[in-house]
């Protein structure tokens, strides 16, 4: 850089004043002295007036040595502080340039450099002045330069523009302003060109679009692969897509086997005939074993048709005039799956820029086969899953089936022999009971008690198993009319027990089958009034009350009581807390109840503490007004 600093600056205005002054005022002085001593020497007469005229010149040198005294001082003052704010704006434009990444330059009229300041070229600024353009820049950026400087002359105004230059052999942007340089008397008598170096910004600019290009590439990918459903309409996509955003000649995606030490073709897209085919499978070994198929990274061959030996893949390409090639290893959760490969036609170079998209493509679809193949997996197993249950539920369904009809033709068989022991031992009891010991009238009576109660058992089970196997239509239901029924049933057994009843009316309608409901009521309500401790009278207390879309029954008692361990499984069939002795029954009784709820789309449980009574209660849906 050459910078022409001022040569010398402005002395202090006082000095300059007196430098001036004080040879004027020797040479006005001596002047007046030496020509009055003349004058008085050659006329002594005149000597009276040569003083009064030697004073008044005196004076007359005074005042005007004041004077220009002034006028000096003035003038140097002024042209020091002239001085100092040129100096200071010379200071700042220095620092600006400086700093900014621009140079600028000065032309005459024949666009020959006439000043430099800042350029990119080798040597010191001031070398380039007195050469022109033609001989600093290639032929073109010369011409092309010398165009925009002529125009600016011939128009006599500035333009701006963005051109690319070849400096010391490599290309560089600048971002120019050409102005004229103008003249008050001649005009334009050149241009001044300013220009920034904007290379690394147009390359920041280039990289953000070929980033922002490659990320639509991506998006593109990712939503052909979320349309796809198989991992070969996966592959698919990806190879299409992929070879329509590259310059590939041919993309493939390629599964590995290691098992069976093959690779298959999964998909391919190409623009000339190939022998790859979709499905066709290779040998691991044609591609460098398993154990490089394994482990490399992305491979990058670029002009294998220069190849002398090529191995056997490449000498496939070279048939089919391929000849770069980049290998990207598809890897999901850290395990190789296969690769997808780009291979470009001879002369075709490989762009970086096309092996981004097929890294990043096959990042995409390495998860997107993965998912696949899961997705895969998991439907094969629900299939077979279903399959199972499918056989399972028949296999259940027909021992099920089995089993109702082996108990109720069991049951129902049962019965038959049994009623004539209880009909023939009744018979034998009123025709010899009198004639019989009270040995034998006992044996006879136990005959009849323990045929009763394997009558009643066994008429339990067929009424369990009749719920368990038959479908009960479920209707709209007076439960009042069900409950009172019910009761007038029981009235027997009930005053025989000498228990209290008391229902609150009215009761609610309910969807319910009335078979089932009649059976929940009278066996919660045959325990109510049979498990009471001895001597107590049983008082029971039906009631309803509303839960949201519901009814809950209540049926409450004052007897024996259930602790709460037991509470769950006396829903059980055959579990029972007490002997026959003590309280008859079968156990079977509250697995009838629940059933029948349950069958009702309804549920069914107790609130009850020993010795302090039992709180029964089942829910059925409570029917929509109408
Ligand atoms: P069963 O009444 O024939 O014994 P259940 O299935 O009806 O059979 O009842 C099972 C058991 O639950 C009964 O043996 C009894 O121990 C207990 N239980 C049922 N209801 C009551 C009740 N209201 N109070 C006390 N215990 C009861």
């Amino acid at each position: 850089m050459t910078v022409r600093r001022h040569a010398t600056p402005p002395r202090r205005p006082h000095r300059v004043a007196r430098h001036i002054v004080t040879p004027y005022l020797i040479l006005a002085v001596g002047w007046i002295v030496v020509s009055d001593w003349l004058l008085f020497r050659d006329a002594p007469a005149s000597g009276a007036a040569t003083a009064p005229s030697m004073l008044k010149g005196l004076l007359f040198v005074a005042v005007t040595a004041t004077l220009l005294y002034l006028l000096v001082y003035r003038y140097a003052a002024t042209t020091e502080r002239l001085h100092r704010e040129l100096a200071a704006s010379e200071s700042r434009f220095r620092l600006a340039l400086e700093r900014a990444p621009v140079g600028v330059t000065v032309q005459d009229r024949e666009l020959t450099y006439v000043w430099a300041y800042h350029t990119p070229f080798e040597g010191p600024d001031a070398s380039i002045v007195g050469r022109r353009d033609e001989d600093l820049f290639d032929v073109e950026d010369a011409a092309l330069l010398r165009a925009v400087k002529k125009e600016v002359l011939r128009e006599g105004r500035a333009l701006h523009t963005v051109v690319s230059l070849r400096i010391r052999g490599e290309p560089r942007h600048f971002d120019l302003t050409v102005s004229p340089v103008m003249d008050v008397r001649d005009g334009t008598i050149g241009v001044a060109c300013a220009a920034a170096d904007v290379t690394d910004l147009k390359r920041t600019e280039q990289a953000l679009r070929a980033g922002e290009t490659r990320l639509r590439a991506v998006g593109e990918i990712a939503q052909a692969i979320l349309r796809a459903r198989s991992p070969e309409s996966i592959a698919q996509a990806v190879v299409g897509h992929v070879r329509g955003l590259t310059s590939a000649a041919r993309c493939c995606v390629l599964l590995y086997d290691f098992e069976d030490d093959s690779a298959e073709v999964l998909a391919v897209d190409a623009d000339r005939p190939t022998r790859l085919a979709a499905g066709t499978r290779r040998s691991l070994r044609t591609m460098g074993g398993r154990e490089a198929v394994r482990a490399h990274e992305t491979i990058e061959i670029g002009d294998s048709s220069t190849a002398s030996y090529p191995p056997p893949l490449v000498a496939a390409w070279h048939e089919e005039g391929l000849a770069a090639c980049v290998i990207v290893p598809l890897d999901a959760e850290g395990e190789r799956i296969g690769a997808l490969s780009l291979s470009f036609g001879v002369g075709e170079p490989l762009r970086p820029r096309d092996v981004d998209v097929a890294r990043e493509a096959s990042q995409l679809v390495a998860i997107a086969l993965r998912q696949a193949a899961l997705q895969r997996r998991v439907q094969d197993y629900t299939v077979e899953l279903e399959a199972r249950v499918r056989e399972r539920t028949a296999a259940l369904t027909e021992s099920n089936t089995e089993l109702e009809a082996y108990t109720y033709s069991v049951s129902h068989d049962l019965r038959a022999p049994l009623r004539a022991i209880i009909g023939f031992a009744a018979a034998m009891n009123e025709d010899r009971g009198a004639t019989l010991d009270e040995t034998n009238r006992d044996y006879l009576a136990q005959i009849i008690r323990g045929a009763e109660q394997m009558d009643a058992l066994i008429k339990d089970l067929l009424t369990l198993s009749r719920l368990r196997q038959e479908e009960h239509a479920i209707d709209l239901v007076d439960s009042e009319g069900i409950v009172r029924e019910t009761l007038a049933e029981m009235a027997a057994e009930t005053s025989q027990r000498n228990a209290t009843i008391e229902v609150e009316y009215p009761l609610p309608r309910v969807l319910a089958n009335r078979t089932l409901l009649r059976q929940a009521v009278r066996n919660l309500v045959g325990n109510a009034t049979k498990f009471v401790a001895p001597g107590v009278a049983p008082r029971v207390r039906i009631f309803a009350e509303s839960r949201d879309d519901r009814f809950r029954f209540w049926v409450e008692d004052n007897g024996i009581g259930i602790a709460p361990a037991d509470q769950e499984r006396i829903f059980v069939p055959f579990e029972r807390l007490h002997g026959v002795e003590r309280y008859a029954g079968t156990g079977i009784g509250l697995a009838i109840v629940r059933k029948a709820v349950l069958n009702m789309g309804g549920a069914v449980g107790v609130e009850s503490q020993p010795g302090g009574g039992s709180r029964f209660w089942f829910e059925l849906f409570a029917v929509p007004p109408l």
